[in-house]
């Protein structure tokens, strides 16, 4: 097993995975703030990014974590934004916009079209071969 220090009280833990390097009970409490954070949301869901991290003592940048992960969801009035990770365009959760997802997407689905298209081009040339050999048996 692998003993970790944890990042926000520096004590010794047994490190089991996850992107938390944190102690359990640094995790529980985290957890709790979690539940604060969005219990404060749902009463006050036209509450900034600011404000959310003042009022519950988290840093903006563990609330900026949270909807990078989708575990928070604000409503369409709500002003909190981050950015899209490509293009920098504002969205409310997780980690693109509609626009670069399906870009991605379809970059993705390109790179599958691109490897059958090389298979055709060994096809062609061993067409090609093949033709030559026949011209050569003559
Ligand atoms: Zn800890
Ligand atoms: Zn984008």
């Amino acid at each position: 097993m692998e003993v970790k220090n944890c990042k926000n009280c520096g004590r010794l833990y047994n490190y089991i995975g996850g992107v938390y390097r944190l102690c359990p009970e640094c995790m529980r409490k985290l957890e709790e703030k979690f539940q604060e954070v969005k219990d404060y949301i749902e009463d006050n869901p036209r509450a900034d990014m600011r404000e959310i991290s003042e009022n519950c003592d988290v840093s903006t940048r563990q609330i900026e974590q949270w909807i990078r992960e989708e575990r928070l969801s604000f409503s369409d009035d709500s002003p909190i934004g981050i950015a899209c990770e490509v293009c920098g365009a504002t969205i409310r959760t997780g980690r693109y916009c509609e626009r670069c997802k399906n870009d991605l997407a379809n970059r993705l689905g390109g790179m599958y079209g691109s490897r059958s298209s090389t298979v055709d081009a060994d096809k062609i040339r061993e067409r090609r071969e093949k033709a030559r050999m026949r011209f050569l048996d003559k």
